[in-house]
């Protein structure tokens, strides 16, 4: 079992208190709290390291870039991809999809084509494919989900047709936990020659991945959902696919030779990283990679599913509280109304009880049409989370129905 007590301790800011309450810190699906030695290793860097990658031949600059490199390969080795080559830093999730989006549609999306996605993606796997589709005149389809937030898998198969050019899913909703049968999914676009992109946001927090078992095409995640620092992500791309793809953005780093009428471009995967890299975050990422890799996964699954269960358990025997999400393979987030309440209004004063949930909706706003509703409340929980905050969450909660009813 996990040593909760020195894993929390690990993480300056769980000390913290709000409103002179302890934080109970529920919201790591947005964002998670960072260990101390990400911390320190993002200070470190500042006062003793700092130079910009790839540029000088200096000595800071050399160990900038040798730092830098190896983040890169500590990311290639976590995420089991095959060469360093497949390996993009970007800003974030955010940032990957669009370069993919962009770039991919450029090179293989055109009139007539479509792009399959889901009703369960985040905003970020769904406006970039609709900016591609306009620009290119295709057409976005959506994968529909039921109820308990399963996703109707046979429509895949209805949906994903010779026009595909490329399908879209989560491994994970940030609002329902849901975690799709990725495998199934790709071995039907597979069989039809159609790529797979797989948002990882939440899914590589909750259970990790091995890009290549799992035989995605790309794939994208955010180092700050993952203890790292913000600012930084990664995209995932087998090098067959990123190396006949354009470039997203034009700048330094990206070039091999520029000249007024024609430019080169520099080798994978920096054809992707136009401009100045956030080298140091990458560098944090690889940091708070280490942290996770001193923990047993199994133990940290573990944690996590008991959290989620006996959360599930404690919240739907609250009247009138409503779980969305109840898919076989779940990960550790749980949203929820309360009927006769705001999801707003109750944010607000399990807030001003020291207790941090999302409320709104979720960036994921098809979810929340699926269900009739404009918001939600979210529990999402991390590693370092403890049943005691369960059952403060379930108290707050308890507290706040009684002042809104
Ligand atoms: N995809 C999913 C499933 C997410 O949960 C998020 C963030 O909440 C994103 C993508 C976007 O991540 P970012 O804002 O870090 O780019």
């Amino acid at each position: 079992m996990l040593d909760l007590k020195k894993i929390r301790a690990d993480f300056p800011l769980l000390s913290t208190e709000v409103y002179g309450k302890p934080l109970v810190y529920l919201d790591n699906g947005a964002t998670a709290q960072k260990p101390r030695r990400v911390i320190d290793k993002v200070n470190e860097l500042h006062t003793t390291l700092n130079a910009n990658v790839h540029r000088g031949a200096h000595y800071l600059s050399e160990r900038c870039t040798e730092e830098y490199e190896a983040a890169r390969e500590t990311v290639r080795a976590y995420i089991g991809a095959a060469s360093r080559r497949e390996v993009v830093f970007t800003a974030g999730a955010t940032a990957a999809i669009n370069n993919v989006a962009y770039s991919f549609g450029e090179r293989y999306i055109g009139a007539g084509d479509n792009v399959v996605i889901t009703e369960m993606e985040h905003h970020a796997d769904i406006v970039p494919w609709q900016l591609v589709c306009g620009r290119r005149g295709a057409e976005l389809r959506v994968v529909p989900f039921d109820d308990r937030g399963e996703l109707l898998y046979e429509r895949f198969g209805d949906l994903v047709d010779d026009r595909t050019r490329i399908v879209g899913v989560t491994q994970a909703s940030n609002v329902l936990g849901t975690m799709p049968d990725l495998r199934r999914i790709i071995a039907l676009a597979h069989s039809r020659d159609v790529p797979v992109l797989v948002d990882g946001c939440q899914g590589i927090v909750h259970g990790g991945v091995d890009v290549g078992a799992l035989d995605c095409d790309f794939y994208a995640f955010s180092g700050h959902k993952l203890y790292g620092p913000t600012g930084i992500g990664v995209l995932y791309g087998k090098e067959r696919w990123l190396d006949e793809m354009p470039p997203f953005m034009g700048g330094g780093d990206m070039v091999a030779t520029v000249t007024f009428e024609k430019t080169t471009y520099a080798e994978l995967p920096l054809k992707f990283e136009a401009g100045t890299a956030n080298f140091i975050g990458a560098i944090g990422l690889a940091e708070a990679i280490r942290y996770l890799e001193g923990l047993d996964a199994r133990d940290v699954a573990q944690h996590e599913r008991l959290l989620l269960d006996y959360a599930t358990e404690r919240l739907q025997a609250i009247d009138g509280v409503r779980i969305y999400g109840a898919a076989p393979h779940k990960c550790s987030i749980v949203s929820f109304t309360a009927e006769g309440t705001h999801p707003l209004d109750v944010g607000m004063i399990l807030d001003k009880q020291g207790i941090a949930v999302r409320t709104g909706t979720h960036c994921a706003e098809p979810v929340m049409v699926h269900y009739g509703l404009t918001a939600m409340c979210r529990a999402s929980f991390a590693l370092y989370n403890t049943a005691d905050e369960v059952d403060a969450l379930v108290a707050g909660l308890e507290r706040a129905l009684r002042m809104l009813r």
